[in-house]
């Protein structure tokens, strides 16, 4: 019943606040395919695979509060914010985050100054209001990339908005000091990926902030981009895979050019057919190919070079990555592979998940039906994106069966 009252109150704009909350401890909340999702005392605060916000990398001294377990906290609603971005900035699934306050599935949004309340795994400062002074050369998206905001909020924080951009205008905006921060101090470094791509919640629901493209391949001709339009990502995803690319090259006899797919769209979301690749740290990457096979022959087993694929995986270990998924029929050509280049049992059993089966939760290769032709990257969250969630949504609702 409350559930329907306040969807009617929020349709209507209502204040929320006025109706009554429900008590605590709240009923288990659902997911959208209506199993229960885990909750009690047992819940870790932390996030699963150790992200942890680093101020001193972020050059700023907010700070994130991560608890021991999850504790409630109360949020004021800002302007244009989701239900998903408050969910996903306190570590919380949005479905939670309605259970909790008794909105029903399909609210997006409640209205300005509403408090919400939540299970926090983490709690980050609040948006902070601030007034900015247009510069010259500035434009909408320069803007709200330097204060971790998107463009179209920019413009409803200033509506209207025309005319606007004249240098000396005062605008408001709503910054997220942390983002704020971590751009700002990485002004005049001229580091290779520019700051300010953050992934906002879970890689199969969320989207990305800022998002970094690839860059172009160089001369060296390492890489190439086969859908440039969806080779964005998040500053960290994009400077680890980088980084893994040149450590590849240290490692590898391998001569050929890595054939990178898709990663995320410029604002993240649902992409195609893919589960995944909504927030800038999932990529796919073709199997390398051995030497004289066309780049347009079929990708059969035999005509992939296995030795420079334990390769990358080696390289891609250096660096965070979260997860590689590789279809577990394939898995057995990488550890044959491996085995012939010297590796040594505990190498072979952190790396791949072959031969415990493939729904075993070890090893940083995993399977995933349809991934034969490619590897599937995952990496972490950066140290800065308090907004990003590790676990995929889907993780994160079974977590309870998979706790062994
Ligand atoms: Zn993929």
């Amino acid at each position: 019943m409350l559930t329907l009252v306040t969807s009617i109150a929020s349709a209507l704009g209502l204040p929320l606040g006025d109706f009554e909350l429900p008590a605590l401890p709240p009923a288990l909340p659902s997911d959208p395919t209506g199993q229960a999702v885990p909750e009690g005392d047992d819940e870790p605060g932390a996030e699963p695979d150790g992200w942890a916000f680093d101020p001193r990398r972020c050059g700023t001294t907010e700070e994130v509060e991560v608890p021991r377990r999850r504790r409630w906290v109360r949020h004021k609603v800002q302007s244009r914010e989701t239900i998903a971005e408050i969910a996903f900035r306190y570590g919380a699934a949005p479905w939670e985050v309605r259970g909790w306050n008794g909105l029903g599935s399909d609210v997006r949004r409640v209205k300005r100054g509403v408090r919400l309340r939540i299970k926090a795994s983490r709690v980050p400062p609040p948006r902070e209001a601030i007034e900015y002074t247009v510069q010259e050369g500035d434009t909408w998206g320069s803007i709200a990339r330097a204060h971790g905001a998107t463009p179209v909020d920019l413009r409803a924080y200033n509506y209207p908005y025309r005319g606007k951009m004249k240098p000396g205008t005062p605008l408001k905006v709503l910054a997220d000091p942390i983002v704020r921060d971590w751009i700002a101090a990485g002004k005049g470094l001229h580091e290779r990926v520019p700051r300010g791509g953050v992934g906002v919640g879970a890689p199969d629901m969320g989207t990305l902030l800022g998002g970094v493209r690839i860059p172009d391949p160089d001369d060296a001709g390492r890489y190439w981009l086969r859908l440039p339009r969806t080779a964005y990502g998040t500053t960290h995803a994009v400077t680890e895979l980088l980084t893994a690319i040149d450590a590849f090259e240290q490692r590898t006899a391998w001569t050929g050019t890595l054939a990178i797919g898709a990663m995320s769209g410029p604002r993240g979301g649902a992409l195609g057919h893919h589960k995944s690749h909504q927030t800038g740290r999932d990529v796919d990457i073709r199997l390398p190919r051995r030497a004289g096979v066309s780049r347009y022959a079929e990708l059969r087993p035999r005509r992939v070079d296995w030795a420079a694929a334990w390769d990358f995986v080696l390289a891609l270990a250096e660096v965070d990555t979260q997860v590689i998924f590789l279809d577990y029929k394939r898995q057995k050509y990488l550890h044959r592979a491996a085995k012939a280049s010297g590796a040594d049992d505990d190498t072979l059993r952190e790396m791949l998940q072959y031969p415990r089966g493939s729904h075993a939760r070890r090893g940083l290769v995993r399977h995933y039906p349809g991934h034969e032709k490619h590897f599937h990257i995952r990496f972490g969250c950066g140290p800065c994106e308090f907004t990003c969630t590790s676990a995929t949504l889907a993780e994160k609702s079974n977590a309870q069966v998979d706790a062994d």
